[in-house]
């Protein structure tokens, strides 16, 4: 497979502007990623039927098991099913297959242990022109890297907002105009259930008007597991949100820097997490961001490039290479490294690993 996987990208990736209600955007998005959005389909499917002996798992069982969370959807948060189901009509594939797609976590009861994001954050007593900087390498199947896009939303009823995403996910890593930026760390709690998904989750995070209404929205009810949400404000106040499908905790920052990898932070979380002897990895990972950006006061988006160009520990490192020679169920690499500049509202954005690919700008005025 990893001749899908290009190394090396020669393009930018693509930016789409998209606006109107829900179901439209959906559509409009359905549309305009056809393509990317049948191929992350498709690559789901192959890496379900690849381990469904593990899983006991078929890609129809695997169908089923998704729909299972659509009602606790509907009920909550029937704009974001519109989403979907206008993705699945503009791009015209089954909405139980890019229910897949986008609860595949859940649907998988967490076997994937392949989102192995990094996220990192610096407010103005770290940056040298004091603005709050945020920075992401979102890690995960070589497979969908060729499908990633930016996506510059304007829908009816909720702040406007520019994201990363990639194939049929709806989009959650990116920033609003009420100047709050969200990135997602997988974490891994015993305590998963049917419920909103993960995506979901973090989907209505960016349509938060204030840091406690995005913080609310991480913590929502009947949701189904949790990620760390990493939530920045463009006035310096930053926040890792550690959740579970019951419980939380809320972690600030004094020292004016976060990181956050896959594991959890807070001792309260920490008893609740899954298999942490085998997120070794992560916590390495976790420790020499700390470290990177603890060296100064001074920090720029070159200064947070390096430390997303990282390979301490590689090829588990920061900038993630490990895919090769692993089964499919382990196979990741960094597919995109993004940094946020939440004071001038701008993002930037390499395709790939950053240490192989240029950041290129991503300027929309929002
Ligand atoms: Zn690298």
């Amino acid at each position: 497979m990893s001749d899908i996987n290009p190394i090396t990208h020669t393009k930018s990736v693509p930016l789409l502007s998209v606006k109107g209600t829900h179901t439209s955007i959906g559509q409009q998005i359905g549309e305009a990623q056809k393509q990317a959005i049948r191929n992350s389909i498709e690559n789901a499917r192959v890496l379900i039927e690849a381990i469904q002996d593990d899983l006991h798992l078929s890609w129809e069982g695997a169908q089923t098991q998704a729909s299972k969370y659509m009602p606790f959807v509907q009920e909550r948060y029937p704009q974001y099913l519109d989403e979907l189901y206008g993705m699945a009509n503009g791009a015209d594939v089954n909405i139980n297959e890019l229910a897949v797609v986008n609860f595949l976590e859940g649907v998988t009861v967490d076997a994937l242990h392949l989102t192995k994001c990094t996220s990192l954050s610096v407010n103005e007593q770290n940056t040298a022109n004091n603005h709050v900087l945020i920075a992401h390498n979102e890690d995960w199947l070589p497979d969908d890297e060729p499908d990633l896009y930016v996506v510059h939303v304007k829908v009816e009823d909720e702040p406007e907002f520019i994201a990363m995403t990639y194939g049929g996910l709806l989009p959650n890593i990116g920033f609003n105009e009420c100047g709050i930026a969200q990135c997602c760390d997988t974490v891994y709690p015993q305590d998963t259930r049917i419920g909103i998904p993960r995506v979901i989750v973090s989907r209505a995070v960016l349509g938060a008007k204030t840091i406690s209404e995005a913080i609310r929205r991480t913590i929502i009810p009947l949701r189904a597991a949790g990620y760390n949400h990493l939530i920045a404000h463009e006035s310096g106040e930053m926040y890792n949100v550690e959740v579970s499908a019951h419980n939380f905790d809320i972690l600030y920052s004094t020292e004016g820097y976060l990181a956050h990898t896959n594991n959890y932070l807070s001792q309260k979380m920490k008893a609740l997490e899954d298999h942490s002897d085998e997120l070794i990895h992560t916590r390495i990972r976790y420790f020499r961001a700390l470290h990177l950006l603890g060296k100064t006061k001074q920090h720029s988006i070159e200064t947070l490039e390096e430390i997303l160009k990282d390979h301490v520990n590689f090829p588990d490192s920061i900038c993630n290479h490990s895919f090769i020679d692993k089964k499919p169920m382990d196979r990741e690499k960094t597919i995109t490294s993004l940094i946020i500049d939440l004071t001038s509202r701008k993002m930037k954005l390499a395709w790939g690993n950053p240490c192989l690919n240029q950041y290129q700008d991503y300027e929309v005025a929002i």
